[in-house]
């Protein structure tokens, strides 16, 4: 069987909500229970948007959601359903924290918690400026389940505001993110952090997902799942598509040349097999390159932990084969690099999805050597269009060739002791033990090179 596929893999959210926006679907059928169905049909909502589709099952099975979606597209029953039905569950009073950028927007959302909650009893309460701050302290001291709030004037009750504190919460929703962090609204969300729990759900939504936002996520939320509807986030115009045509023996340099041009972003490489994934990898670690392979010889626990390593940073390069990576959730990926031209014109569009997600820019470089021509001519045909080639400057190249040869001659050996060591243990083996183990025979001297 195909590895990667099996053994329960993370799911690809965007995947799920393919399928799932596919067949309109109830409110009933997404989870919600009657008496917030019923709500709902009052209010008119007969089915669910499509951001309810995909943020509220997740949202009931109690994970943190990221929500890629507008004003306008739903989201407020996206996040609020799944709250009330919590507080259904566990009745408490402020139980819930939404926080939003502008006045207009508390009010907003603060109709929809009532209209949605009315018949369960749910109080709320809006936070913001320019409303006199007694009357809001009031309001705090009646314990709402729900606060509505622009975190300046939160964070003046926070701090002012006797007898009221937040230790309880249980839920946090950032209601565009993006905005309230272009409002400079930084320092007062981080002190709102500092004083609610950390075991709590958070959801955060927002129409982009801006490097601020990505900075937020992963301090407040944990383990999320991603939900993106806006068609203005499909990866085309954001993602620049190159190739570089190069002859099959130079291919290491190149890609070396690559890394250190584009220093700094994170990479996904897709290989055609296992081996040369499991030989690039050792290659590029031996030039001092943080990366880390996914393949199909990996038992799944490795792949999990290559893929761990890599989604918290530690490592920028994650070298892959298709199937291995497919399923998977990777997130941050700044360039993909087709080093070996996918046989299959279809991956080429898979592999690519990779980077320019949610919004973001992205790059994909493909590399064409002389076997590859017909291939890149089909890829080049389903997308529709003809792509640039990358900028390189060859003689920089070739001056990497030496140390690159270095590199692969100990990455082979490398792969020797790996699959000798293999059989003997009958046990499968990843890039760092190998690198381990190289570093034993050679007396512990652990030599590190510098990417160059
Ligand atoms: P929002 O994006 O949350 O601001 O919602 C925009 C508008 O869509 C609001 O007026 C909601 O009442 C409405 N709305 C939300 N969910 C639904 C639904 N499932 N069916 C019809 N209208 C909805």
């Amino acid at each position: 069987m195909a590895a990667g596929e099996e053994e329960g893999s993370a799911p690809e959210p965007e995947q799920e909500q393919e399928a799932a926006a596919e067949e309109p679907r109830s409110f009933k059928d997404l989870g919600v229970t009657d008496v917030l169905c019923e709500a709902c049909d009052q209010l008119g909502w007969k089915v669910p948007t499509k951001i309810q589709v995909e943020a509220i099952p997740v949202a009931l099975q109690g994970r943190d959601v990221i929500g890629l979606a507008e004003t306008g597209s739903g989201k407020t029953g996206a996040f609020a359903l799944p709250i009330l039905q919590a507080l259904l569950e566990t009745p408490q009073r402020l139980f819930a924290l939404v926080l939003t950028p502008t006045r207009e927007l508390a009010f907003q959302i603060s109709e929809q918690f009532e209209a949605l909650g009315s018949s369960i009893g749910v109080q709320s309460t809006v936070i913001v400026g320019g409303i006199d701050t007694m009357s809001q302290s009031l309001a705090l001291a009646k314990k709402p389940h729900v606060i509505i709030a622009t975190p300046g004037r939160l964070v003046d009750h926070l701090e002012n505001t006797k007898g009221f504190n937040l230790r309880a919460l249980k839920f946090l929703v950032m209601d565009e993110a993006d905005r309230i962090l272009n409002m400079d609204f930084e320092t007062e969300v981080d002190k709102i952090l500092k004083v609610i729990p950390r075991d709590r759900k958070t959801f955060l939504f927002s129409a982009t997902m801006t490097k601020k936002v990505q900075k937020l996520q992963r301090a407040a939320l944990k383990n999320p799942v991603k939900c993106a509807v806006s068609s203005k986030y499909q990866t085309v115009e954001k993602l620049q598509q190159y190739y570089i045509f190069i002859p099959s023996k130079f291919k290491d340099s190149y890609l070396v040349y690559i890394l250190n041009e584009l220093a700094g972003n994170s990479f996904m490489i897709f290989c055609s097999t296992c081996n040369n994934t499991q030989r690039t990898a050792l290659l590029l670690r031996n030039l001092g390159f943080t990366a880390i392979p996914l393949h199909g010889q990996m038992s799944q626990n490795k792949r999990l932990g290559s893929l761990n390593k890599f989604k918290a940073k530690a490592r920028s390069i994650l070298l892959a084969t298709d199937v291995a990576s497919r399923g998977l959730d990777i997130p941050h990926v700044d360039v993909v690099i087709n080093f070996d031209i996918p046989t299959h014109s279809k991956d080429y569009i898979h592999r690519v999805g990779r980077t320019a997600r949610a919004g973001r820019s992205g790059k994909s470089i493909t590399f064409v050597t002389q076997y590859d021509v017909e291939l890149f001519q089909r890829i080049e045909h389903l997308i529709g269009k003809k792509l640039p080639a990358f900028p390189m400057q060859e003689e920089e190249v070739m001056m990497l060739t030496e140390r690159v040869a270095e590199a692969q001659r100990i990455a082979r050996m490398e792969l020797r002791e790996q699959g000798e060591k293999k059989r003997s243990r009958n046990d499968d083996d990843d890039t760092e033990e190998a690198i381990g183990v190289r570093n034993k025979v050679a007396g512990g001297k652990k030599k590190k090179r510098k990417a160059f």
